[in-house]
């Protein structure tokens, strides 16, 4: 079964940290692009696509800057071409200020039955901080409101190892997240990304970021937190509670195949060793490709045999599941331990071998960055 993206390009104000593909909110965008989307899904239905979807992500970018009336437009053409399963998973990304009673109501009605809350943090000097346009107030508003609209599938980003942040601040937000009590908590620690403007303030001396100790720190105290609290730690920045994994992020990490639609969005095929296809981001050119009916995306990669057997353990371990021998042997005819001892007897202390299968420990994943390229 496959996954479908579709990437909504567009913030009411680009965020200093952030280096997704998103550009500043027009009324005219707003109001063309998802056409474009639309003349998208219907040119992969007649080359290629097929077959129902059992999750969709309206990713972003602020997607709930569309109106419900054009998510359910959307989510009619995907019926119409290609099915949805029963049962199918639909997260829609919000950003608390974007979101009001009405439309909430309005994206529950259209189908959407997930909702990804970009709170950040409770803390209103480091929402300041971030350039996010939202408060604290506001952002549990949002909660509350995506509660009373029927959300019982919610998701919660939070961030840590900010600047200037303490550990009784982390703790502080921790609580108010767990107050909250969403199903779904995906905790990321702030980098500085290049070519963003916390990038320039960082190597300018404007901005200090926590040192690494602090992060390590605050990427174990969440671990210990969340999970005391009965949240599964499930993928390296993923916690979910009684079993509300997000099942579309798990098929990525899993090389399941999905279509991605829009402007900077990419594809996976999983035939043969498989092959990732992108749209480029680039607004225009997009248009253009999309209205003169040719195809929008490009090739991205290409996997042969070894390529991806290291892209199933890079993504396997990201993930408490982790790799299970049986299906690396049924797959590429090999166990872990025979395609890379070496990497395993190096890593030794921070991989779990349980019946058959095997993972990081939480310690393992802090250092996921390094002790991987071992398996590269
Ligand atoms: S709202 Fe999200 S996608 Fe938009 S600029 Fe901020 S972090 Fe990036």
């Amino acid at each position: 079964m496959a996954g479908l993206y579709l990437h909504i390009p567009f913030c009411r104000r680009k965020c200093p940290y952030c280096d997704f593909f998103s550009t500043p909110a027009t009324e005219f965008l707003l109001e063309t692009y998802p056409d474009l989307l639309i003349r998208h899904l219907v040119w992969a239905s007649e080359h290629g696509w097929s077959g129902s979807f059992d999750t969709i992500y309206f990713g972003g970018g602020t997607p709930s800057l569309l109106p419900p009336k054009t998510i359910a437009d959307i989510l009619h053409t995907i019926k119409q071409r290609f099915g949805l399963t029963h049962n199918a998973e639909i997260t829609l990304e919000a950003n608390p200020g974007t979101v009001t009673q009405d439309n909430l109501f309005g994206y529950r009605d259209s189908g959407v039955n997930r909702l990804s809350l970009g709170l950040q943090t409770c803390n209103d000097k480091h929402l300041t901080n971030l350039g996010r346009l939202h408060d604290r107030q506001e952002g549990f508003d949002a909660f509350g409101l995506a509660r009373i609209a029927g959300f019982d599938n919610i998701s919660l980003d939070l961030m840590f190892a900010l600047p200037g942040q303490t550990k009784e601040e982390l703790e502080c937000d921790l609580n108010d997240y767990l107050e909250l009590d969403p199903e779904h908590l995906s905790c990321y620690g702030l980098t500085a990304e290049l070519e963003t403007p916390l990038y320039q303030q960082v190597i300018s001396g404007e901005m200090n970021l926590p040192d690494e100790d602090f992060y390590a720190d605050a990427f174990i105290g969440v671990h210990d937190k969340l999970s005391q609290n009965h949240y599964d730690h499930y993928e390296i920045a993923n916690y979910a509670k009684n079993g509300r994994t997000c099942r579309h992020n798990l098929g990525y990490w899993q090389r399941r195949p999905y279509l991605g639609i829009g402007a900077g969005a990419h594809s996976f095929c999983a035939e043969d060793w498989g092959q990732r296809r992108e749209v480029p981001p680039d607004l225009t050119a997009y248009r253009d490709l999309v209205f003169s009916g040719q195809d929008p995306t490009q090739h991205l990669e290409g996997f042969d045999r070894e390529s991806a057997l290291s892209e199933t353990v890079y993504l396997g371990l990201r993930t408490r599941r982790g790799v299970a021998d049986s299906e690396l042997r049924q797959r590429f005819g090999c166990t872990l331990q025979e395609a890379f001892p070496e990497a395993i007897k190096a890593n030794a202390q921070w991989l779990l071998h349980h019946n058959g299968r095997w993972a990081l420990t939480p310690a393992g994943w802090l250092l996921f960055d390094r002790l991987i390229l071992s398996f590269l």
